[in-house]
Parts: structure tokens; sequence; C-alpha cells
């Protein structure tokens, strides 16, 4: 088993939406600075020896100026984004073109997660994502509910939907994923067992960043579900405690920078 790290460039936004209490005005500073945190996006391709290609996310959409709500690009601008962290130039570096993928899990149906599905259009590539986060994305995007987060272009039947159900499901000989709740409803956690590695959990948007994890700091405004999110995070730490794993942070730029020092781990 191969893993490598995609690079599908970055974002920016105020600190406040992924930490709690970030910039918030108190007593004693009644107007302090908003920072704004520069925010990686990033997927893993893995090489299974026997299951092909796997894909967990698959960033945004290339032409998400077109398809992203303006307030969303507002508040969410993508700073970084070149025609190579295009999904397709990504398989390409690693040898590969979207005809080679066997398999893809999507950890949550965000924007900025699942919009490179759009190579997978009407094939046959099943689209793992947990039943829960499936029926949240299509009602959110029935009823513009949770508006800017979920975009009807890929909420679509013409993908291969494989709902996972439950509390964890292994997929494949040494891939298994884990329901962690917090950030959204469904998102589902991917732990990938490597022979010669740690093995690797990726945790998606549940941690956007380290210290969501290590402080532990709860998500700030993007938190949708606070208990479930602490009940999330008291399964991953025991999980990675179990296993002595390498944490991917959903959107990290050091934890990133870390986990790119090497083309492949396996
Ligand atoms: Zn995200």
């Amino acid at each position: 088993m191969k893993l490598r790290l995609l690079d599908f460039g970055g974002l920016t936004a105020d600190q406040g939406w992924f930490l709690e209490g970030a910039g918030a005005a108190t007593h004693t500073a009644q107007a302090p600075e908003s920072i704004r945190r520069d925010l990686k996006m990033m997927g893993a391709l893995i090489e299974h020896p026997k299951s092909g290609v796997i894909l967990y996310e698959v960033g945004p959409a290339p032409n998400y100026k077109e398809l992203w709500p303006e307030p969303v690009q507002d508040v969410f601008p993508i700073t970084s984004y070149s025609d190579e962290n295009q999904l397709e130039k990504q398989l390409e570096k690693a040898g590969y073109t979207a005809k080679d993928v066997s398999a893809i899990i999507i950890g949550h149906m965000h924007l900025d997660h699942a919009g490179g599905l759009e190579l997978f259009r009407g094939t046959e590539v099943p689209v793992y994502v947990h039943e829960t986060e499936l029926k949240y994305a299509f009602y959110a995007v029935a009823t513009k509910q949770d508006f800017g987060a979920y975009i009807p272009h890929y909420i679509d039947p013409s993908f291969n939907w494989k709902a996972i159900h439950g509390q964890e499901a292994q997929l494949f000989d040494g891939i298994t994923v884990y329901l962690t709740p917090g950030h959204t409803p469904g998102l589902m956690a991917l732990k990938v067992d490597t022979k010669n590695a740690n093995p690797f959990i990726f945790t998606s948007d549940t941690f956007f960043f380290k210290e969501n994890y290590q402080t532990p700091s709860p998500p700030g405004w993007l938190v949708r579900d606070m208990s479930g999110w602490w009940e999330s995070l008291e399964k991953i730490q025991t999980l990675a405690a179990r296993n002595n794993a390498n944490i991917v942070f959903g959107h990290d730029y050091d934890v990133f920078a870390e986990y790119t020092k090497e083309t492949y781990y396996d």
C-alpha cells in the first residue's frame, strides 16, 4: 500500500470560523484585530495492492469561480490555485489518469472537498459517502438550508454514490472509515494502514488544524454539532493512540508540509 497527499491549492478566511472564540471582542479588547488564516486544500491517493487507486477527497472544482456562490467566495476566497492543483494534474503527477481510479471516499461533501468529483460524473466509479452525509447534502441543497456549504452541481444522482452505514466500516484491506460528526453530520475520517510507516488517519474538517485536536479547541462558527464534535475528538484520540498514528488534519499547512517531505509513504 502506497500513500501520497494531493495538493488542491489553498484558501484564506477569518480565524473565527475555525477556532472557538478567536477574534471575539471582550471587555478589555473591544475591537480586536481580526486574524485571517491560510488553509491548505488537500486529498490523498492510495495505491492499493489489490483494490487499485483509491482517493480520499478531491478538492474544489477547477471552475469554482463559476460554481461557488459569491458570498462564499468573499468569505472563503481561494487564494492559491493553478492548473497544477486540478485533480486531473495531481493524478497525472502520480502517473495516473481519472480512468485508473477505482474508488473514491468522500469524508464530507462540502464544496472544497467534493468539487473534483466532476471527473467522475456518469461513470461507474463508486463514491463512498456516509449515509447521513449523503442524506444531509441532498436535503441541504433541496431546501437551500446550510447555504453555500454544499452546491447542487455535484449533489447529483449521476454519480455512483455508495452509502456507508453505522459507526465504522472496513472498505478495503487496511482501509477503514469512521463516522465523526461535528463539522457536518456525516463526516467520515479515514485510517490507512501502511507496512513501513505508522498508520495514517485523515480527519478532514473535524479538525481543520492541529490546534483543534491538540489544544483542544473546538471549531468556531463552522461547528454544526458541538457535543458530536467532542465525541469525535475522543474517538480519534483513542484510535490514534492505539495505532500510534500519523494524523492529517483537514486544512493544516504545516501538517501538509510534514507529510509531503516524501512523495510516498508505504
Ligand atoms: Zn474544508
